[in-house]
């Protein structure tokens, strides 16, 4: 089964769809989780050095034996690492803790506006590149107006930003953002966490009229939307049932229809006032 690519505004290509390592222990369930994930095709995974588990990430991908050029990782800076120069050493030691001399995509975890120090933060992830450390930069969690300040202040345009997203946490506004200035969104708990969206009537009905599951149905809505996914799951049925989303489409209406579920039902942490 091959996955999308898409294109960021640099030029490099993201596969659609990844697996996602929050929450899962570092040790032996990192380690299988992601060999498991890796065996059943995924190549684009994301992690962070909040996870704590990149050092088994990175066992996992070496023990692969797959070419480094046909992986895609991601991982993000520590919300206490902020800085021109911090930023860079704190990507030194994901990077020595991965086994890698380069990342695909390093994120800034969250703004922290009360801080104040992403915009600083953001020119040490330019010189990252430039350096080539890591391929490709991009944020998590930045709102609008944050954003806006890098636009004004920086010279770089974030290749993606990863925020929560899911159907009933749809995101439009600031998606419609995205696609308006060239940045890519990924979308994170894809699967809202598999809390209640899965059991949503809706969900169902559709689960039930294409004969997919209920994860499925979601981010297949993601896949037709644009969003790049990562679900996380350790249980090995889970991790091959949410790669297997590419032979089937959902008709227009139902995208719509699984849209309309927004009920701005954010689970995680407002981005204005974390960390
Ligand atoms: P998710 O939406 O991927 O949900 C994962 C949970 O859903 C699992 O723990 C399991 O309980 C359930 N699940 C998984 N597959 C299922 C299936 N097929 N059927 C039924 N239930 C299933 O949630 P997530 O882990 O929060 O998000 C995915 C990834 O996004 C993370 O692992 C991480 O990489 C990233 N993330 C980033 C941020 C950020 O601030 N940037 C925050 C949260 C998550």
């Amino acid at each position: 089964m091959s996955v999308p690519t898409i294109t960021l505004n640099d030029g490099v290509q993201i596969p659609q769809l990844g697996f996602g390592v929050w929450q899962v222990d570092a040790g032996t369930e990192a380690e299988e989780a992601v060999a498991r994930a890796l065996d059943a095709g995924y190549r684009h995974i994301d992690t962070a050095q909040m996870y704590g588990n990149e050092e088994s990430v990175g066992k996992a991908i070496a023990k692969s034996g797959i070419a480094r050029g046909e992986l895609f990782v991601t991982t993000k800076l520590n919300n206490d690492r902020h800085g021109r120069q911090e930023a860079q050493k704190a990507l030194d030691e994901s990077l020595a803790k991965l086994g890698l001399d380069q990342v695909d995509l390093y994120l800034i975890h969250w703004p922290q506006p009360k801080r104040d120090a992403y915009v600083d933060t953001w020119r040490g992830f330019e010189e990252a590149k430039a350096a080539g450390k890591t391929r490709s930069i991009g944020v998590s969690n930045f709102q609008i107006p944050h954003l806006d300040r890098l636009a004004a202040e920086t010279d770089t345009v974030p290749s993606v930003n990863q925020i929560e997203v899911h159907p009933d946490f749809g995101q439009a506004v600031l998606r419609a953002y995205h696609r308006d200035h060239g940045i890519a969104t990924e979308a994170w708990s894809p699967l809202g966490q598999g809390g209640p969206l899965l059991q949503d009537g809706v969900v169902l009905a559709l689960a039930e009229k294409y004969g997919r599951t209920p994860a499925q149905i979601v981010l297949r809505w993601h896949i037709q939307l644009g969003n790049i996914v990562f679900p996380k799951s350790v249980t090995p049925s889970r991790i091959v049932e949410n790669f297997d989303v590419f032979g089937f489409e959902l008709a227009d209406d139902d995208v719509a229809t699984l849209t309309g579920l927004d009920a701005g039902n954010r689970i995680g942490p407002d981005p204005d006032t974390f960390g």
